[in-house]
């Protein structure tokens, strides 16, 4: 049944004064004249979470140009543009407690994702919100309520939404930036490259807990050396310029402060567009780009890390390797590992984050302790092996030049600016022989595909396992937990939420024979058809896509959850 503002308007007078729990009478649909609001749930007391309202505005009504939502990528940019000005005619009239209710929705990060938020259709475009319906103790507060959602609401969308109140050249900036962007992504494989750093690049944050761009004045704009300058001819912005890094491996190098470990964060994140005036809109990197760290303690479930540990003290066999403490050498070895499975081709590392004994092993050591008594193959005897099998590594170490015998590229951040110094490094390492021997015990092997066997919950999906998720990266499914919290490519929280309803789903359909990367697959032609919404049985606007990377990683480090090698 629908009904109008004015009957909203007098259901809630009735309500007035009467104990919260009447509130549950407004569920439903309304016509508000030129939106639709459709009061999807009801919360039980004005200390639950907050009431779930979607917006209906038909696309007649919106006036936004067609060409804006011409293809996925503009319809994206689009969503996102209007996600963020929704969300700025909100804040503009953020309320007092609860005794004036409030209006609330997803605060998008940097980054553009597609997300729940906002959806632009073909004949509506929807927004998902959330309302905290006003009360005095338990009372209703019934005309406070009418005026949140019949002039203030009204207001937001009008202000928000309608093309003709947003700012269109803004707006036109973003979604051809966000398509130029995409462009160059889907050049580099045919450049031989996997990222690009665009000339003018503000790299560095404003603090580690601030996402914006460090002032102009403070900030030393990024400049590709002349030596691996590239262009991209783009869709709308002409010619870009900037760093191409090539496919293989590359190091980046330089003393400790001058920029390496600000570049690496900037390629991590590159394999999402970021809004105008982030600083790293040109920062575009392979879709297929795995942070790999060290991450003592973490849970590991059947992974074949043998090309990288073998001869473990404990005589585990390390073609399918446990533990629910991972060190930080198996740790490490387990995430690259993890991430070829989900299909990685770029691996980025920085020495940071690494643990030493997995990277490196100098001529010294060696000499003391000899190859019989380390079981560690180190990642510098394997990213040529890698590298032959397609996948590409950028690492980012000031400490040691032995990798200077396997770089392809040498850049050297020098006062944030990169030079290269691939010639340099090859001179110094002929001059210099470091007298080590490569340590592998076997040739590179692909690593042991595995399927998770059946998850004695249920999983989501039909399952009965309750989902939540914690800011700091935490995820529970029933009494299991999965802890992200080092998982470095995961930018919004509404990704998390999302990954942690992909796993729920991805229980559901394990079985012990369908392997990881079959059940990726599955799950991402499913939201390529259906969207977010697949991953939730009501319509919820606070989800964000993640990658398939992220899910995998949450299935991985899922506690109790239990692989088998398949072949
Ligand atoms: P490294 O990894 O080489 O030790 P970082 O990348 O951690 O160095 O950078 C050191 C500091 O310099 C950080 O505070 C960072 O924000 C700042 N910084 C990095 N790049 C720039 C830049 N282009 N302009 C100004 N400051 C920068
Ligand atoms: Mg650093």
């Amino acid at each position: 049944m629908t009904l109008s503002g004015e009957e909203l308007r007098a259901l809630l007078a009735r309500l007035e004064g009467r104990g919260y729990k009447a509130y549950q009478e407004i569920k439903g649909r309304y016509e508000l004249g030129w939106f639709t609001l459709l009061i999807d749930r009801v919360q039980p007391d004005p200390y639950a979470p907050p009431s779930r309202l979607r917006v209906r505005l038909p696309m007649a009504r919106a006036g936004l140009p067609p060409d804006l939502y011409a293809n996925r990528v503009r319809r994206l940019a689009l969503e996102d543009f209007l996600l963020r000005s929704f969300w700025g005619a909100l804040g503009r009239s953020s309320r007092g407690g609860p005794g004036e209710g409030y209006l609330r929705v997803e605060r998008p990060s940097q980054a553009v994702l597609e997300r729940s938020a906002v959806m632009v259709g073909p004949e509506a475009v929807e927004v998902r919100l959330w309302a905290g319906l006003p009360a005095r103790g338990r009372s209703i507060l019934g005309r406070v309520a009418a005026k949140l959602l019949l002039e203030e609401l009204p207001r937001v969308v009008e202000e928000g939404l309608l093309y003709a109140n947003l700012d269109a050249r803004a707006l036109a900036r973003q979604v051809d930036l966000i398509e130029d962007v995409e462009a160059i992504r889907a050049a580099l494989p045919e450049r031989g490259l996997v990222a690009f750093v665009g000339d003018g690049s503000i790299l560095p944050r404003r603090s580690g807990v601030d996402d914006r761009p460090l002032s102009a004045e403070e900030a030393v704009p990024f400049q590709a050396p002349p030596s691996l300058r590239v262009a991209f001819s783009v869709p709308h912005g002409g010619q870009v310029t900037g760093l191409g890094i090539p496919r293989g491996i590359t190091l980046v190098v330089g003393g400790g402060y001058h920029g390496k470990s600000t570049l690496l964060r900037a390629l991590e994140v590159g394999v999402y567009p970021h809004i105008p005036g982030d600083g790293r809109e040109y920062v575009v990197t392979l879709p297929s780009a795995v942070k790999i760290r060290a991450e003592d303690g973490r849970y590991i479930s059947a992974v074949d890390i043998s090309n990288f540990m073998a001869d473990l003290p404990s005589g585990d066999d390390t073609r399918e390797f446990s533990t629910l403490n991972a060190s930080g050498s198996t740790s490490q070895a387990a995430n690259i590992v993890e991430a070829l499975e989900a299909g990685a081709e770029l691996l980025l590392v920085d020495e940071d984050t690494s643990a030493t004994n997995f990277m490196i092993r100098d001529a010294r050591m060696q000499r003391l302790v000899s190859r019989e008594r380390e079981p560690i193959t180190p990642f510098l005897d394997r990213v040529q092996d890698l590298k032959r099998a397609g996948v590409s590594s950028i690492l980012v170490l000031g400490g040691s030049g032995d990798y200077f015998d396997v770089a392809d590229c040498v850049l050297m951040m020098e006062s944030y600016r990169p030079q290269e110094v691939t010639a340099q490094a090859r001179e110094v390492a002929r001059a210099l022989p470091t007298g080590r021997k490569g340590e592998e015990r076997h040739p590179y092997t692909p690593p042991r595909v595995r399927a998770p066997l059946p998850w004695p919950g249920g999983g989501g999906e039909g399952g009965e396992e309750r989902i939540k998720v914690r800011a700091s990266g935490q995820l529970q499914i029933g009494r299991a937990e999965s802890d992200l919290s080092a998982v470095a490519q995961l930018v919004e929280e509404g990704q998390l939420r999302a990954v942690g309803e992909a796993v729920g789903i991805l229980l559901s359909w394990a079985d012990g024979r369908r392997t990881v990367r079959e059940l990726l697959a599955e799950l991402e032609a499913k939201l390529e058809e259906r969207g977010l919404d697949y991953l939730s049985p009501y319509p919820r606007g606070d989800l964000a896509r993640p990658r398939r990377f992220e899910i995998a990683a949450a299935l991985n480090r899922l506690r109790g959850l239990r692989f088998r090698p398949v072949r």
